[in-house]
């Protein structure tokens, strides 16, 4: 029968790892695949987090991870007739690439799939005439009376990992760009161990606070499949406190919105809602200087501006602020969500393409459960309200250091040198918006 393959993709890790349990043999090859069609929208953070979660593997692998370069439709039955495999082994990827990608190497090889990225798997959870949800929170409902499987155990699994000295094996890549994250399996659990001691009890006050940075972190390693999230689920199991509630909520959010990407993959690139495909739009050279500035984080409102300049230093940015920021570019600039979040998943490490698409539409009311179309976003008071003491934005934009409190978000006493004028004026901005929303909700 040969040996085995198994294909690692979004699943960096080796403990809790059901597709290791499911190959019946001992002598296993770990393949990865360099892929430019997903190599290619990913920033010089993403892809540098990426190299470090590979080179973490190997080293779990005893150095015999194999790095092949290529189309995978080309290169994995390439590989697998190279050592004469019999299965190849992945967990299922449910985006809408990765499935026509999967479809084609199943026409080639034996292709096994079992378990998934996600807790509970899209399609899972459907309303009892079979159809998707789309609103959240009758889907949690269910969600959560479905459950998730315990951990697997693949500790106890025992494999020789296979280095076939393979000629079309490549050096692990390494950009120059620095990602604060440590990457890799060992350093998510840590991370996680280290929110849930310290930061979990408070999660459902903390979260919602940038200035305070209490939320996990863990997105960037749940990209790439460092650790599991029914490992965390398991944790949580039998706590009732807010933090261990809220935070099951939030993970999900994220299985909430693989569904609707499963069930609707055209809305990775067009709204949920096609009525939003008639709204109205800026463009020409004013809104390419407004884009500009937003996105170099020079738009003059001091939320927005930190938010864009943590994403460019961090690849990561907190979630209030994601909501801030888009709301900006939708509603005071009038561009549209699929730029925005185009330029998101360039940056972002944990871009995701099912939870960053969907993140926009929310805020763009064009998405499933999204917010109301009036509620726009005003970028000072969520300042006053959520930074209170203005401490992120003095930590994410040095030309307003020197201004105390909350008096950061107004400027109230003048704008230092150096730091741009307001580029639109809010309320009139907001006013526009509802009106070519209004537009949408007469036609
Ligand atoms: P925590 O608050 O600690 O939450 C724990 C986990 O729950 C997260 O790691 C994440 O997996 C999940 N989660 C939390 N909130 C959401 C949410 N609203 N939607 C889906 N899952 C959620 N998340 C991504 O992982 N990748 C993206 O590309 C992405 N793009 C976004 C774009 C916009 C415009 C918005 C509004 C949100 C986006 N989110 C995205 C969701 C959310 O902002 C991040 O998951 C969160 O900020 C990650 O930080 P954390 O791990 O500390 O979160």
């Amino acid at each position: 029968m040969g040996p085995a393959i198994v294909w690692f993709r979004r699943d960096l890790r080796t403990g809790d790892l059901p597709t290791l349990s499911a190959v019946a043999g001992d002598e296993v090859l770990g393949l990865f695949v360099l892929d430019e069609a997903l190599l290619r929208p990913s920033g010089a953070s993403r892809r540098d987090f990426l190299y470090g979660c590979l080179t973490a593997l190997d080293e779990e692998l005893g150095g015999r991870l194999c790095v092949v370069r290529g189309d995978p439709k080309v290169v994995v039955p390439q590989v697998a007739r190279d050592i004469g495999a019999g299965e190849v082994h992945v967990s299922a990827d449910f985006g809408p690439y990765g499935r026509a990608r999967d479809d084609a190497v199943a026409r080639e090889v034996d292709l096994v799939s079992t378990g998934s990225p996600y807790a509970v798997a899209p399609g899972r959870v459907t309303k009892a005439d079979g159809a998707p949800y789309r609103v959240f929170t009758p889907y949690f409902g269910r969600w959560l009376d479905h459950g998730w499987r315990a951990p697997a155990d693949t500790s106890a699994r025992t494999v020789s990992w296979l280095d076939p000295g393979l000629s079309i094996r490549v050096p692990i890549p390494r950009t120059g760009s620095v990602s604060r994250e440590r990457a890799g399996e060992r350093a998510a659990l840590a991370r996680w161990a280290e929110f849930r001691d310290d930061d979990l009890a408070g999660y459902d006050t903390g979260r919602d606070r940038p200035d305070l940075d209490r939320t996990s972190r863990m997105s960037v390693y749940l990209k790439y499949g460092c650790i599991h999230p029914r490992t965390m689920l398991s944790d949580l199991a039998g706590q009732s406190g807010t933090g261990s509630v809220a935070f099951r909520r939030q993970l999900a959010w994220r299985d909430f919105y693989a569904d609707v990407l499963h069930h609707r993959p055209d809305t990775a690139r067009r709204n949920y809602d096609p009525r939003f495909d008639a709204l109205r739009y800026d463009s020409g050279p004013d809104a390419e200087s407004a884009w500009s500035a937003w996105c170099a984080g020079r738009t003059g409102y001091p939320i927005v501006d930190a938010g864009m300049r943590q994403l460019l230093a961090e690849g990561w940015m907190h979630n209030r602020v994601r909501m801030i920021v888009a709301s900006f570019l939708l509603k005071d600039l009038h561009l549209p969500w699929w730029r925005g979040a185009r330029y998101f998943m360039r940056h972002l490490v944990d871009g995701d393409l099912a939870s960053n698409q969907h993140g926009w539409q929310w805020t763009a009311g064009s998405g499933t459960d999204a917010a109301p179309y009036f509620r726009v976003f005003n970028p000072i008071s969520q300042g006053q309200k959520f930074d209170p003491d203005g401490d992120y934005v003095r930590r994410w934009v040095p030309e307003l250091r020197g201004i105390a409190g909350a008096r950061v978000h107004t400027l109230a006493g003048g704008r230092p040198d150096g730091y741009p004028d307001p580029i639109v004026d809010h309320g009139i901005e907001r006013r526009e918006a509802l009106a070519r929303y209004g537009e949408l909700k007469r036609g």
